[in-house]
């Protein structure tokens, strides 16, 4: 969750002036923050700031920060002290900028404090420290925009804010309600990406399948066409697209079902990032979860049903408050039963302004420790199964990364950065961003091993 990419890492465009300003980057934070800082980048390189790659040869630095949780919000702050020792001349933007205070008592020299989105006041805060050459020439940007991934794959926000209130969350009061983007905008850039070499398109938001409900899915041009905001309309336009497209944080909504077929013509990927939570309905109850059904097990069995090669990633917490040895027992059962194959586990962290701190039942630490380790067991038991199914089958991967040694490859079931991968050890003839079909020979609780 919490990626951090050294300042300047994302240099890709033609040379600019040796003269223009040039600005630092430091982004921290999830997926959605590295989408807010590859759009105040594709902004500064549109004016003409060159992006320094190190600290010394930048003007000013700008610090995308995290403000999710306890330790998010301290590493930002870290980076932010960073920042001033190796350069002193630092703006703040992002979802620790919210608290202005904060930062400014344990960091007084910041120059500028920015919140989430606010692009336009990030890039103004930049100008007044270095102002902007223009240079029509030279300042142009291609028009996929600039963006923090590798080449080929890229992130796809499609909305941002949240209509939920989840009581251990505080993105709804940093982020504000669901904001949707109208579907043919979000085709548009899908389309440029794809067209710039983009080979995998990951969708973001908060609430993935709550799009379009603010818009009441107001149809926009796409093509020659009308199409709804709508999440179902949207990953049917999207499965169109030259492109893998994979899904981040769904509910299950009950409209979700209607996607599972798209996955089974293999239109967009087999992949649903549900983020469950919990499987207790006191626990999910208490945690006052979006979609939450009695039933989630039968949901599951019939989408696999319908599409048997999905793969279903999610996230857990731990010692919520309130959360007794019997409601850890039923996650556990639940956990068996769903067969999960990527899981993520949190012990829960009580996260400063959020409404779960007050409910009676604080779990010890002790507890929250104990309760993790068995989790991770249970599921490492479901993975390890899970991927020796896969041994002597013939699947499809994406190249990521190839050195001396071979290739760093991922399957449809995998997404990058949070799930597993497939090893091509000793194929150095292959490239990033490429398609294969490989042999799975060996598999152990997170990784497969494969050969061309
Ligand atoms: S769905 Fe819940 S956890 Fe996710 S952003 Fe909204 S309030 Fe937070």
């Amino acid at each position: 969750m919490h990626t951090k990419s050294p300042p300047g890492e994302q240099t890709t465009t033609k040379s600019p002036r040796s003269d223009a300003p040039r600005v630092g980057f430091v982004s921290l934070g999830c997926p959605k923050a590295l989408v807010d800082s590859e759009r105040i980048l594709t902004r500064l390189r549109a004016e003409g700031y060159q992006i320094s790659p190190d600290y010394d040869g930048a003007d000013v630095v700008v610090v995308n920060t995290c403000g999710f949780i306890n330790s998010a919000k301290q590493e930002s702050l870290d980076a932010i002290g960073e920042a001033l020792t190796e350069n002193g001349r630092v703006i703040v933007t992002g979802c620790l900028g919210v608290e202005e205070e904060r930062i400014r008592r344990e960091h007084p020299n910041v120059l500028a404090v920015t919140g989430p989105h606010q692009y336009e006041a990030v890039v103004s805060a930049i100008h007044d420290v270095v102002p902007p050459q223009h240079d029509p020439f030279v300042d142009l940007v291609p028009p996929e925009g600039l963006r923090l991934t590798p080449r080929h794959y890229a992130y796809l926000k499609i909305s941002e804010g949240c209509n939920n209130r989840c009581s251990f969350c505080i993105i709804p009061s940093l982020r504000g309600d669901l904001m949707s983007r109208p579907a043919g905008d979000v085709l548009r850039e899908a389309e440029r990406l794809v067209d710039a070499g983009v080979k995998e398109l990951l969708v973001i938001s908060q609430d993935t399948s709550a799009y379009g409900v603010d818009l009441k899915y107001a149809e926009s041009t796409w093509q020659d066409r009308q199409v709804r905001t709508r999440f179902f309309d949207l990953c049917r336009e999207l499965g169109e697209l030259d492109a893998w497209v994979r899904l981040h944080y769904v509910y299950p909504y009950p409209h979700v079902d209607e996607v599972i077929p798209l996955m089974a013509e293999g239109r967009i990927l087999p992949y649903l990032d549900i983020p469950f939570q919990h499987a207790s309905p006191s626990v999910l109850k208490a945690m006052r979860r979006p979609a939450h059904q009695e039933k989630t097990l039968d949901r599951i069995a019939s989408w696999r049903r319908i599409c048997p090669e999905l793969a279903l990633r999610s996230t857990f917490i731990v010692g919520f408050p309130g959360e007794t040895d019997e409601d850890f027992e039923l996650l556990l059962e639940w956990l068996t039963e769903a067969r999960l194959n990527r899981v993520g586990c949190f012990r829960y962290e009580p996260v400063d302004g959020a409404a779960a701190n007050a409910i009676p039942g604080a779990v010890a630490d002790e507890v929250k420790d104990e309760r993790w380790h068995r989790f991770m067991a249970c599921q490492q038991e479901v993975s390890r199964e899970l991927l020796h199914e896969k041994v002597g089958r013939s699947i499809d991967v994406i190249v990521d990364e190839v050195d001396d040694e071979g290739a760093l490859c991922r399957s449809k079931w995998d997404a990058p950065e949070i799930d597993g991968s497939v090893f091509l050890n000793g194929e150095t003839g292959v490239a990033a961003g490429e398609l294969h079909k490989v042999r799975v020979v060996h598999a152990d609780e997170y990784d497969l091993w494969a050969e061309r």
